[in-house]
């Protein structure tokens, strides 16, 4: 049988591509793309011309199967996103799970991610994290997702867009409190690249004040609750237990 090669692609700057991903994309029968468009202006700008094949969303389950079909007649194919890893907030999880249970060689071309290129650079612990995607386009689900964060320990990772980042900025100054911190790393790798920091407030007020800060695409990372916080509330627990037991 043939291999899927899961090949990551960059998150702006081409230069991010690496000679392994180039190659691996130059050698494969053909290439999955989230956007064959995308996905072509991409290898035109290295020269490249490969057959490719549609993999989104909708199309996902259907294309899996046939897919796995060809890779076992000995077919090797790349999976791509528009950009960044696949399957990080991306499509590819259904293929790469088909192709594992049949049997086929799954092997990644690993490459640019936008949440662990915010997280180098953030300055925010960063030995345990977790990775939230994107959060719900309704409010009311958006906030009942943050509202089962706030008492999370580890540095949290977000993925927004231009048109939501206010309104997100806002629900995470609700739900976690004003002097949380927090990091902006917006248009990683590109030509107006900024990283804010500061507290969620402080952060809010930059992005309203800004409306440059309002454009392109972002990474909000929030720094856990922290065992300061566990600690004191610990210690709280500590003495309530103490005292009810003294005054008994
Ligand atoms: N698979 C991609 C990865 O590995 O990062 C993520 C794809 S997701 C559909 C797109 C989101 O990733 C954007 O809305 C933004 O939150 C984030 N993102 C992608 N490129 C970025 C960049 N250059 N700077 C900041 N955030 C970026």
């Amino acid at each position: 049988p043939g291999t899927l090669h899961v090949v990551a692609t960059p998150i702006g700057n081409l230069g991010d591509l690496s000679a392994r991903a180039l190659e691996t994309l130059k050698t494969v029968d053909a290439i999955c793309a989230e956007d064959t468009r995308h996905t072509r202006q991409l290898l035109s700008h290295f020269g490249l011309e490969r057959p490719l094949i549609a993999l989104h969303e909708h199309n996902e389950d259907a294309q899996a199967a046939q897919l796995v079909a060809r890779l076992q007649g000995g077919e090797s194919f790349a999976l791509v996103s528009d950009a960044g890893t696949p399957l990080v907030s991306d499509p590819g999880f259904r293929l790469v799970r088909a192709a594992r249970a049949a049997g086929v060689r799954v092997s990644p071309v690993p490459g640019a991610c936008a949440a662990i290129a915010a997280l180098s650079v953030a300055g925010m612990p960063s030995d345990r994290f977790v990775f939230e995607g994107f959060l719900p386009a309704k409010a009311s689900a958006r906030r009942e997702r943050l509202s089962r964060l706030t008492s999370e320990v580890r540095t949290l990772i977000f993925y927004e867009s231009a048109h939501r980042i206010e309104e997100s900025l806002d629900d995470l100054v609700a739900a976690f409190g004003d002097a949380r911190r927090g990091t902006i790393a917006r248009e990683l790798t590109k030509l107006f690249e900024t990283v804010l920091d500061g507290t969620l407030e402080e952060l809010r007020a930059r992005v309203r004040a800004d409306a440059n800060q309002r454009k392109g695409e972002f990474v909000v990372i929030v720094e856990g609750a922290g065992e300061d916080a566990d600690a004191s509330v610990a210690e709280g627990k500590r003495l309530y237990a103490k005292l009810t037991e003294y005054l008994k």
